[in-house]
């Protein structure tokens, strides 16, 4: 009997008859990978015999490629599916994307969410019959001949058949698809799935080009994984903060400004002034001193910066000015670096630690800008801050302190530290100064560690001038996303010939420079805030703190009374005086958010009292207003998340 020798992904080899499948050989390595396993990686088939020595590997859900096959598996039952149900529709490309997958179709009808239902049933029964799913080689001919009729499958055969790619098919029942696979062997494994929403396309993404529909799906292995995303979509839905934003009145975005960039509404203004006051302040104790700079600025600084050509793609349009070309600035660095050297600096300038919230323009397409998550302007909690290489410890460790500070602040505890550094064998990427990659690299990681925070190391990820730290966010509805960025810089001192007076009075020209912005972008930050607290935000960001509630006409005196009290302790409040019910009103205060919310009737007047209803629903009776707003000022001052009494 012959064997044969296959080679793991860890380089080891076992031996097995020939004829074996990969599905057999999957159960002989491990009884679990076996279960999961979805597809092998010889010829994308796990039941057919494999005769000669081969590399194996096994794609299960957990890997991002098995998880691909998984997904845009479920992309072909859902256009066998809408096939079946109305034959005239075109199928077209259906690729895997981060929300799952889609299926673009050119169809006549409109897609409805009926449709879905409809579409998800036919999925099931498809599913029920599991068929086989066969990977068909196909001449140019061949191809042509089976996808007869849909032009957007004969102009993909084209263009393989011009790039000399193989032509293949998978088969499933009747429906046959063009495609390069791999695919899960059979349709009787794609048991959970959900198809999330309809949207408008473009073949190719071109607005020239026909229009077709997009239908959009989530697949998982398991159904319970399936209900648990289901759930964290519809709670991102809830949260989303274009929605609570429209609805709380903070922002607004109009056509005739333009994508990308929103508009602070008065009470979308307040959150972000508390915020930057909070900053201003922080960073005052800290020892920063506060700049503001010119949003244009010369193209001769950004050549002296590098920002040009490097990251020419984000910047603007070049401008032509009477006096020289000029861009809208994309970075405050460059700025900060003119301020040092505006006067000569000795030792006792060191650290000198500048600060702006900066606003700063990027040119992103406008396919990408969503919300204020991504804008084509932006304020930033921006620093730069220039020491001496035996104040890059101290410094560094000031920042992450700072850092760790505000975060608790505003109530965020899901979050890591992600060290980037250089990577030694890869020298084009970044800068030839090993000594000091060395150096900087062993002084933040040992800050990192005494400082007890929770990081992890990435190899080769650092900036082109210096290893960086990046602050990663869990949201609360599971995406990780960098909130922030720590970078040390060593290339500014050379671009910029930044310099001080040592105490021997000798020129030192070792100046680095610490970039770093806590607090991200005002837009970035409060969308995340937004989300965060599903719109109900701390006493201390509330654009309205209080608001009272009249229980009939005849307590609008008092209630005016009580409004002069709440405003002398400079709280933001107004008077609900409309001959609405209370109930109405208690409901209009909540879907606001507003965090107190004060009613005065009869006894309250009586009494010199309010009732008070807090944001998490708790009702007090009978409250004597000084009381009251002894403890709303000191919750206010000491930046408390919650507030009850
Ligand atoms: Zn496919
Ligand atoms: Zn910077």
């Amino acid at each position: 009997m012959s064997k044969i020798k296959i080679t793991l992904p860890d380089g080891s080899i076992r031996e097995y008859k020939k004829g074996i499948t990969a599905g057999e050989m999957a159960f002989d390595i491990g009884k679990k990978l076996g279960e999961d396993a979805l597809v092998a990686k010889i010829n994308d088939r796990l039941k057919v015999p494999i005769n000669e020595d081969s590399t194996l590997q096994i794609l299960t859900f957990q890997n991002k490629e098995g998880l691909e096959v998984f997904r845009h598996s479920t992309a072909h039952l859902l256009a066998h599916a809408v096939v079946e149900l109305f034959p005239d529709a075109k199928p077209t490309i259906g690729p895997v994307v981060e929300e799952g997958f889609y299926y673009d179709f050119d169809i006549e009808h409109h897609f409805t969410p009926e449709d879905l239902g409809k579409i998800e049933q036919r999925m099931h029964e498809i599913v029920k019959k599991d068929y086989k799913v066969e990977r068909m080689e196909l001449s140019e001919s061949e191809a042509k001949r089976i996808f007869k009729g849909n032009q957007y499958k004969i102009e993909l055969i084209e263009e393989f058949h011009k790039e000399k790619q193989p032509i293949s098919a998978y088969r499933q029942g009747d429906f046959i698809d063009l495609c390069r696979g791999p695919h899960i062997p059979s349709t009787g494994e794609l048991k959970s799935f959900k198809l999330t929403k309809v949207a408008g396309a473009y073949w190719k993404g071109n607005q020239k080009n026909e229009q077709l529909q997009r239908i959009y799906g989530i697949s998982f292995p398991e159904k319970k994984e399936l209900d648990k995303h289901l759930q964290m979509l519809e709670e991102a839905e809830k949260r989303d903060h274009k929605k609570i934003g429209r609805e709380l009145e903070l922002f607004m975005t109009s056509e005739l400004v333009g994508k990308g960039l929103p508009i602070w509404l008065p009470k979308g203004e307040i959150v972000k002034r508390e915020i930057e006051n909070f900053a201003i302040e922080a960073e005052r104790k800290a020892g920063y001193l506060r700049v503001s700079t010119p949003h244009l600025a010369k193209k001769e600084l950004y050549l002296k910066s590098g920002h040009i050509p490097y990251f020419q793609d984000s910047m603007y349009p070049e401008m032509h000015l009477d006096d020289g070309n000029y861009y809208l600035k994309a970075m405050n660095c460059p700025h900060h670096h003119l301020i040092y050297n505006h006067k000569a600096r000795s030792y006792r300038d060191m650290p000198l630690r500048i600060s702006e919230y900066g606003t700063c323009y990027r040119n992103e397409l406008s396919g990408v800008l969503s919300g204020l998550l991504r804008v084509r302007m932006l304020s930033m909690n921006d620093a730069h801050i220039y020491c001496t290489k035996e104040q890059i410890e101290q410094e560094f460790e000031n920042v992450i302190k700072l850092v760790v500070d505000y975060y608790k602040i505003f109530g965020f505890d899901e979050y890591h530290f992600r060290l980037s550094l250089w990577d030694p064998n890869n020298k084009d990427k970044f800068l030839d100064e090993p000594e000091n990659w060395e150096f900087a690299q062993n002084v933040l990681t040992m800050v990192l560690k005494k400082n007890n925070v929770k990081f992890v190391e990435a190899t080769g990820e650092a900036a082109f001038y210096g290893p960086k730290v990046d602050i990663q966010f869990k949201t609360v509805t599971g995406r990780e996303e960098t909130m922030s960025t720590i970078q040390l810089d060593f290339a500014a001192k050379t671009k910029f010939e930044l310099k001080y007076a040592d105490r021997d009075n000798k020129e030192n020209n070792e100046v680095y420079v610490i970039h770093r912005a806590p607090l991200s972008t005002h837009e970035r930050f409060i969308a995340f805030l937004i989300e965060h607290y599903a719109g109900k935000l701390p006493l201390w960001l509330a654009p309205v703190q209080v608001r009272i509630l009249i229980v009939a006409d005849r307590f609008e005196k008092y209630g005016n009374k009580i409004k002069e009290e709440v405003e002398k302790h400079n709280l933001r409040v107004e008077v609900d005086s409309r001959t609405e019910s209370v109930s109405y009103k208690v409901r209009e205060a909540q879907a606001q958010k507003i965090p107190l919310i004060l009613t005065v009737g009869e006894k309250e007047e009586k009494n010199g009292t309010v009732a008070v209803r807090t944001l998490s629903n708790k009702v007090y009776f009978d409250v004597k207003v000084d009381d009251l707003l002894k403890k709303v000022v000191e919750n206010i001052e000491e930046k408390k998340i919650k507030f009850d009494l």
